[in-house]
């Protein structure tokens, strides 16, 4: 299992399947990436703290005491550790780990969610003056993920009845 299978992995919601993607890829517009494309911006520090760090990435998705509060709920809730390194580093961790593939797709599922609250929390802040706090943002991910497993099992469930009843699907 590489690191795109746990991007597109099955219990994610699609939006954040696509959020994760573009994460990876440092293809987010953040304010370090309009200035590269020579887009003037107002403010070139991150919205979500008080850091005044630049908001690039590596701040967004590891440094930003946004993201550190909704890591630490993660791993509490969890009680895996997921390192303070990259996002495209972390999905490495979880891949090189002896998980079955099933619980790297819902680690990887929370990872999706933190990155697409943190950037929505960062949207929200900077185009509707809205404040998504952590604790939110971490109540938010518990409760999709929970429900996207249980729709997966529920679909797993299904399959195999399907197979071991073929007379009732014709
Ligand atoms: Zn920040």
């Amino acid at each position: 299992m590489g690191i795109t299978d746990l991007i597109w992995n099955a219990i994610s919601l699609p939006k954040q399947r696509f959020i994760l993607w573009l994460a990876v890829h440092s293809k987010l517009l953040t304010k370090e990436r309009l200035i590269k494309m020579n887009i003037p911006v107002d403010e070139v520090v991150c919205c979500l703290c008080d850091k005044k760090d630049l908001e690039i990435n590596h701040h967004l998705f590891v440094t930003c005491s946004w993201f550190c509060e909704v890591r630490n709920e993660m791993m509490q809730w969890t009680g895996i550790k997921l390192p303070a390194v990259g996002i495209k580093q972390v999905l490495e961790v979880v891949k090189n780990r002896h998980w079955r593939k099933f619980v790297k797709e819902i680690v990887a599922a929370l990872i999706s969610g933190m990155v697409y609250y943190a950037w929505r929390a960062r949207n929200w802040r900077l185009f509707k003056k809205i404040n998504i706090s952590p604790s939110d943002a971490v109540a938010r991910i518990k409760y999709e993920v929970v429900a996207r497993i249980d729709i997966f099992k529920l679909a797993q469930k299904f399959i195999r009845s399907r197979s071991f009843h073929p007379r009732l699907c014709v």
